[in-house]
């Protein structure tokens, strides 16, 4: 059985299309995380699932069927957003109990069961404290057992780990996929964190401007980008960009740019027509080196700036077009601001992307 679909979902605010003909399958059990910009559509799609939003075009299916025309409450599913709602005048017990007063079960039994959504967040020693009286973390520890308490058929999360500081963030995010697997709620959390994404989800769907560019496991978009926007999305320090031509030297296949020209590894077929051969090569920071010495298949720049992120740098360099490169090193410690070096790729790892 199939957790979530959505059929050419479709969301238009006045003139405004803010989610275009969507089609995308969640399977059962799942931890999809939909990512992209601000504005890209996010939080409408989820909206849309959860029954917030009316769809202008297409059909909503959770468990096989179909909701679209129902009711939030009808949905059977629980949302959990980046400030969570919690009544300021009860107790973390009383806003849990809540969750469930209108589901027509027995007092005992909705307590009972917001002692175990207790346990497994690990909220039991807060529970007699109101909001004001929480931490951050703690707030969203109770709206998630909000959540989790009605034993929903999913779980839609609108960047609940926003509001929380770095480090809380972190171990909220491992303990939130290690809840998920355990309760095996199909979950959608929407993002616009790629290492939120990267981390946490089964199922990774890149957006842009309403439309998805990209479905695929974390790797799969990350190794296999399919545009040059997922690949400049996916990834820190950022993917480094430069536009030239594939052209044929001899046997070698090279991408020439107007600083210079790198050599493809051999038997590197390049997948680019010769009518449009004008693209852009992307290759990720790690697999570009400086070298103090020039050489065949060298840029020559000067660093700018050196960015210490502890066990590695980021060295910024600048060719003579002005054009920036992002290098990610764990050795080049030396490097200062100022420097003259040259610029070489790992040509195994460059990816090229059609104009
Ligand atoms: P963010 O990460 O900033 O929350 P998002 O990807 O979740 O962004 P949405 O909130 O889904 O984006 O909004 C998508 C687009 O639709 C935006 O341009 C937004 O301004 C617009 N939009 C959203 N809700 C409404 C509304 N109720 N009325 C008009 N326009 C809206």
């Amino acid at each position: 059985m199939s957790g979530i679909e959505l059929h050419g979902l479709t969301k238009r605010f006045g003139e405004f299309e803010a989610v275009s003909g969507v089609d995308l399958t969640i399977p059962n059990h799942a931890f999809c995380v939909i990512l992209g910009p601000s504005g890209c559509g996010k939080s409408t799609i989820l909206n849309c699932i959860a029954g917030l939003e009316r769809v202008t075009g297409g059909r909503v299916h959770i468990g096989g069927v179909d909701v679209t025309e129902l009711a939030p409450h009808e949905r059977n599913v629980a949302m959990v957003f980046q400030s969570s709602l919690l009544y300021p005048h009860l107790t973390a017990r009383q806003n849990i109990f809540m969750s469930l007063k209108r589901s027509g079960m027995k007092s005992d039994a909705i307590s009972s069961r917001v002692v175990k959504a207790a346990q497994t967040l690990e909220i039991q020693p807060v529970l007699d404290k109101k909001p004001n009286a929480l931490s951050g973390g703690e707030r969203q520890r109770v709206a998630m057992a909000k959540a989790i308490v009605r034993e929903p058929a999913a779980f839609l999360m609108d960047e609940p780990l926003a509001a929380l500081d770095a480090m809380l963030r972190q171990s909220l995010r491992s303990e939130l996929v290690a809840l998920q697997k355990r309760l095996g709620t199909t979950t959608v959390f929407v993002t616009h964190d790629q290492i939120e994404a990267m981390t946490m989800s089964d199922v990774t769907v890149v957006m842009k401007d309403g439309r998805i560019e990209q479905v695929g496991s974390p790797s799969e978009v990350y190794d296999r980008p399919r545009s040059r926007f997922v690949a400049g999305f996916i990834g820190s320090p950022r993917m480094n960009f430069m536009e030239g031509e594939v052209t044929t030297h001899d046997s070698r296949v090279v991408f020439e740019t107007a600083c210079g020209a790198f050599t493809f590894p051999d038997g590197f077929v390049p997948g680019i027509r010769a009518a449009d051969r004008g693209c852009t090569l992307g290759i990720r920071p790690q697999h570009v080196r400086i070298d103090p010495r020039p050489g065949p298949d060298r840029i020559e720049a000067t660093v700018y700036a050196v960015e210490n992120l502890g066990r590695e740098v980021v060295v910024l360099v600048r060719d003579q077009h002005e054009h920036v490169y992002r290098i990610l090193s764990d050795r080049d410690r030396s490097v200062r601001a100022g420097d003259a070096v040259h610029v070489a790729l790992d040509m195994r790892f460059a990816f090229l992307f059609d104009r």
